[in-house]
């Protein structure tokens, strides 16, 4: 099979051919999530598109470590050097230590990334696991002269790096314009100039998240975190790098210059960003009340839903627009995506049933080669959806006698689904397929285990146990309470 593969490098601004640095292995870094607040609809998309690149690689025979952090310090309100620490204030606000906050976003970002199938990356390294590292690279840039202290802080000196190099050569930003766009905010008089950034900064007296340094006691800058964590997993020069698109400045443009300062020029080969979903054409944000935590989509709890929708509905969902195309959310848009996902695995199903005719002349050997040109195209995933579209009509066909395929072929066709469908688009074959959400499951059990109930309270414990055994083998374990019961998957 040909796997020439082509990225867009958001650096080169090209679609490039993938040609990794040491092949067979591939470093791939992603920044993560910021944990102060439960995963929404804007972090299903990067976590799905890499996911999708993560499972292709893998597919390929590639040996990927896949490095996707989590933020757990230093990461201000407006992403800016100033301003309270996202996790310091959910902690003051909540009356938590920052850490229980931390771990509990963790948690439920972790159970949303189960539910829509997202493989777990190699490494999930925290932020404030490695505050040594971020002193370090900063001491690099120090003694490489392209930061300066003040007040106990420590800032990246961008007039000085891009007399020697290139600061915006990732946004396409020209310092130029940026001496007049960038706005006066309060603490920058500390800053040459202010679009200089913090690589540390001294804690105020009320700031909780602290640790020592030879400049004051402080925290690092929110841009340092990934290019500690990304030099420290993935060595000098890496693969890949990417995040969404709303990353692209400052985060990674910021982390260019770090590195450049700190290690050398091109420590990463190919720069990938997804683009942002919208919701009915217009932003998602909490001030603009539009937005949908991952919870409420699969719950159904938000005004802007109709309905609830699956975990697979949303990764469908996402996949079915190139990963740098807009997205826009809507009740239509997503309930399509349902219909369109039930029809294909319908067309799982009728293939299932389907036999062998040994006189068959139906060959989708084509079909295969085609989903591989769209995968190696730049991940186009949308397009790989209508190849597997297209081969319905063909299974419609057979199955209804029309046509005839032999067991070879009929194999083939039912790996090509396998591997693309479930391998790497990561699609999973519950609740969509069938109709049955989790509610519904919940409902029958619940029902179940009612009529239980009422077989103990009829001295029927022959109906009892037997009820309670043949939901073991299936895997639901019941647990007996004073007032009634409860049960687990
Ligand atoms: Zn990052």
């Amino acid at each position: 099979m040909d796997s020439k593969m082509i990225l867009y490098n958001s650096l080169s601004r090209k679609k490039e051919e993938f040609k990794p640095i040491n092949p067979p292995s591939v470093g791939l870094y992603v920044c993560g999530p910021t944990v102060y607040g439960d995963a929404h609809l804007g972090h299903a998309r990067p976590a799905i598109t890499f996911d999708l690149l993560f499972r292709y690689f893998k597919h390929l025979n590639f040996k990927v470590r896949y490095v996707r952090n989590i933020t757990d310090v230093g990461h201000l309100e407006n992403d800016a050097d100033s301003g309270e620490d996202k996790i310091g204030k959910k902690a003051r606000l909540e009356q938590l230590e920052p850490m229980e906050v931390v771990q509990f976003y963790t948690d439920r970002y972790h159970r949303e990334m189960d539910r829509l199938n997202v493989l777990k990356p190699s490494i999930e390294p925290r932020a404030s696991g490695h505050i040594i590292e971020q002193i370090e690279m900063t001491k690099q840039i120090f003694k490489n002269g392209f930061a300066y202290e003040s007040n106990g802080s420590v800032y990246f000196d961008v007039e000085k790096y891009n007399k020697k190099y290139h600061y915006g050569k990732l946004s396409g930003r020209v310092l130029e314009d940026l001496y007049s766009n960038t706005r006066e905010l309060e603490g920058q008089s500390e800053k040459k100039n202010s679009f200089d950034f913090a690589l540390w900064k001294k804690a105020s007296p009320e700031h909780i998240m602290r640790w020592p340094s030879p400049w004051s006691d402080g925290f690092p800058g929110w841009h340092m975190e990934c290019s500690a964590m990304g030099h420290k997993y993935l060595g000098d020069e890496f693969d890949i790098h990417g995040g969404g698109m709303d990353l692209l400045f400052p985060h990674h443009e910021c982390e260019i210059a770090q590195n450049t300062a700190a290690i050398g020029e091109n420590t990463v080969k190919y720069w990938v960003h997804n683009n942002m979903i919208t919701i009915n054409g217009q932003k998602m944000g909490k001030s603009l009340g539009n937005f949908i935590t991952l919870e409420d989509l699969f719950n159904g709890s938000n005004e802007v839903l109709e309905k609830d929708y699956g975990p697979m509905t949303i990764r469908f969902f996402i996949l079915q627009a190139h990963y740098r195309s807009t997205l826009d959310f809507s009740n239509e848009a997503l309930q399509a995506a349902e219909k369109g996902l039930a029809r294909l695995l319908k067309g799982v199903d009728t293939l299932s049933k389907i036999k062998p005719d040994e006189f068959g002349n139906v060959d989708l050997t084509a079909l295969k080669q085609k989903c591989y040109d769209a995968m190696n195209d730049d991940l186009n995933s949308p397009m790989v959806i209508a190849h597997l579209f297209d081969s319905l009509k063909t299974i419609n066909s057979i199955e209804s006698g029309k046509e005839k395929i032999n067991a070879k072929n009929l194999n083939s066709l039912k790996e090509l689904f396998n591997v693309f469908l479930f391998e790497i688009l990561g699609m999973r074959n519950d609740e969509a397929a069938s109709g049955v959400n989790d509610d519904v499951l919940k409902d029958v059990v619940d029902m179940v285990l009612n009529l239980r109930m009422q077989a103990k309270g009829n001295k029927d414990y022959a109906t009892s146990d037997f009820i309670r055994n043949e939901l073991t083998k299936i895997g639901i374990t019941v647990k007996d309470k004073k007032d009634g019961f409860d049960w687990e998957i």
